[in-house]
């Protein structure tokens, strides 16, 4: 094996790096197994950076690369929707497999052997691009495996097999809302940064959403993905999830929450005027989900490629310089400053000054 420079008879790789080298990707994240008790056996090959005794899970720096070893654990779901509880560490390589989400992600291969072990038919699902729960609980215990399913749907252009797509449809018609949303929102994220327009479609189309909002949602009008490609934004999830009705469950950043708060207040928009008023000092996100919202891209462009770049050259400094006194008609005087520019945005500094004399002269 090649992955990296461990060759031990009774550690395994297990879950997405098996399934990335069989569909001969790379993998980021590597998760190693010990059938026994990992922090006390996989110490050795490295800095430990960090263990927790309650997954019997160690992180360690091996040769400069972090690498996650985990003990084999069992786990039950006590409190469905939440994190399970773990009941063993130390079980066989087989009990550990079954708490996986997937089929292609419960594959093992030994790190010295190379020797793949697939209880579940792994190997066989990979090869027609399946995803299959491992058991018809699955999405009951643990709801963001059909987000996760939604996610290795995009990144690998698999379909989700019959039988599980029944068990969705199942799920979805009678969620149970007491579930862990930050562990929802960390599986959106992932997977609507993908900036997949698939994604959403299927997202809509099979009733996803109703994971984090209940209430009946339609699919946009406008192409999302290619939105964001003219015009590359950073939290490119929130310009997917920012557009769901009811978004109470999820818990966002501060940063995250201005952005939707943002949209949600930005009124009807028609002329520049109006455009430029409503969306300059504003993230691109909340433009673009503006935009989306209200199938008015029109607005979005004529602001991106025009609107923005156009600047008044009048401070306050100037109004005073004038003999204008500080009040709040300097706001005023700067809006009809802006309207004046934005049809003629050749207006040199001196014309600019001459609207805030006559205005000042009006009054
Ligand atoms: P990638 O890191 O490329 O997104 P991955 O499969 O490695 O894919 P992780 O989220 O790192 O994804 O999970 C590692 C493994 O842990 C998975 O392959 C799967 O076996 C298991 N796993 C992760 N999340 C769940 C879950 N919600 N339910 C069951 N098993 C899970």
């Amino acid at each position: 094996m090649d992955i990296i420079n461990i060759y031990d008879k009774s550690l395994y790789y297990i879950g997405g790096v098996v399934r990335d080298k069989l569909l001969g990707k790379e993998s980021f994240d590597i998760d190693i197994t010990y059938i026994g008790n990992a922090i006390d056996y996989c110490s050795k090959f490295g800095r430990v950076i960090r263990e927790n005794p309650d997954f019997g899970t160690v992180r360690v720096d091996v040769d400069g690369r972090e690498i996650d070893f985990a003990s084999t654990r069992c786990e039950i779901y006590e409190k469905k929707g939440h994190l399970p509880t773990v009941v063993k560490i130390g079980c066989s390589l087989k009990e550990d497999v079954m708490r996986r989400d997937f089929t292609v992600n419960a594959l093992a291969m030994n790190t010295e052997t190379g020797e793949i072990i697939d209880y579940v038919g792994g190997q066989k699902d990979l090869k027609d691009k399946v995803l299959r729960v491992l058991h018809d609980k699955s999405f009951i215990d643990d709801p963001t495996r059909i987000i996760r399913g939604l996610k290795f749907r995009i990144r690998f252009g698999f379909e989700l097999e019959s039988h599980t797509k029944k068990l969705q449809d199942e799920y979805l018609a009678n969620i149970n809302y007491d579930m862990s949303y930050k562990r929802v929102k960390k599986e959106l994220i992932e997977t609507f940064n993908l900036n997949s327009q698939r994604a959403f479609e299927l997202f809509v189309s099979e009733g996803i959403y109703k994971l984090v909002s209940p209430e009946t949602f339609e699919l946009p009008k406008i192409n999302i993905e290619n939105l964001i490609k003219k015009y590359p934004v950073e939290n490119v999830w929130l310009c997917y999830i920012g557009l769901l009705p009811d978004l109470s469950r999820l818990d966002f950043t501060k940063q995250e929450r201005k952005i939707i708060e943002d949209f949600q207040s930005i009124g009807d928009v028609k002329t520049d005027f109006e455009i430029y008023k409503a969306f300059d000092g504003l993230n691109l996100e909340s433009i673009l989900l503006y935009g989306i919202k209200t199938n008015n891209i029109k607005a979005v462009e004529r602001y991106m490629d025009v609107l923005r770049h156009i600047k008044i050259s009048t401070t306050g400094e100037d109004l005073k310089n004038l003999g204008i006194e500080p009040s709040i008609e300097y706001q005023k005087i700067f809006d009809k400053i802006l309207a004046a520019k934005l049809e003629n945005p050749d207006m040199t500094k001196e014309e600019e000054l001459e609207i805030a004399k006559r205005m000042d002269y009006d009054n």
